[in-house]
């Protein structure tokens, strides 16, 4: 049911990463009952919405113009408007923009609230994430797990690495295809024998989980040429 609205409603969705049946009913209607969609990139939701026959004004916020954007939301919020905010796959604010917007607005309505006016409403409409996918169906205990998203390019780095050695709970990373040889090549100098667990392309044509030591994985990718598309990376801890 939906909450009684007093002044605008911010509407954080999570969309699809992959496959575009995965949206849920709730965001289908969010988007249709929203005045405006703000989002990461307006072609990737055109897509979206085109499969759906859903047509709304879009506007672009991603990390870049976050803040800026932020105030014109706060005051379309002020004026009443429901607002929705997508970032280009899963679930917003989840290594994407998201969290400076939520928290610039979520500042303004409780200054509001303080000073005893109408405020707005935050809501989260959950969905899809590359992590919590690939948690599902690796196999892993995942009662408590680190997730590091990607881990910084140079400065920072080999801190990150070390966290992942010590670990004693499973390490979940995002990687890109131009850094996954590396990383996994990585993981092999400090850890050889660590299991590793690679999902590849989720909810895609292409999806594959690769498990095993990181030397076989990143020798499988180079030979069957599939160090391509997205990538989630599981450590387990290593057990002494
Ligand atoms: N907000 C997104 C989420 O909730 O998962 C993550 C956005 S982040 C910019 C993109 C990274 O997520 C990719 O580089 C990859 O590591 C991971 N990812 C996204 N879609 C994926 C997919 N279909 N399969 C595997 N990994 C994916």
């Amino acid at each position: 049911m939906d909450k009684r609205l007093i002044g605008g409603r911010l509407s954080i969705v999570a969309t699809p990463i992959g496959n575009l049946e995965d949206i849920t009913l709730r965001a289908l209607r969010t988007f249709k009952e929203c005045d405006v969609i703000y989002a990461e990139d307006t072609r990737v939701v055109s897509k979206l919405l085109a499969r759906y026959e859903i047509k709304k004004p879009l506007q672009r916020l991603d990390a870049a113009t976050e803040l800026k954007k932020a105030d014109e939301i706060i005051a379309r919020l002020e004026a009443g408007e429901k607002i929705v905010f997508v970032s280009d796959a899963g679930t917003p604010g989840i290594s994407d923009p998201g969290a400076r917007l939520v928290q610039a607005v979520r500042r303004s309505c409780e200054a509001l609230r303080e000073a005893g006016q109408e405020s707005c409403t935050i809501e989260a409409i959950p969905g899809a994430s590359a992590l919590t996918a690939a948690l599902s169906i690796a196999g892993v205990d995942a009662t408590e797990f680190t997730f590091l998203g990607f881990l910084p390019h140079k400065k920072g780095r080999q801190t990150a690495i070390k966290r992942i050695v010590g670990s004693e709970i499973p390490v979940v990373l995002y990687e890109s295809p131009h850094r996954i040889l590396k990383l996994l090549k990585e993981l092999s100098a400090v850890i050889p024998q660590c299991r590793v667990i690679v999902a590849r392309e989720l909810t895609k044509m292409y999806e594959e989980i690769i498990t095993g030591i990181p030397a076989d994985i990143a020798k499988q990718l180079e030979e069957k040429k599939s160090a391509r598309g997205e990538f989630v990376v599981i450590v387990e801890p290593v057990r002494v």
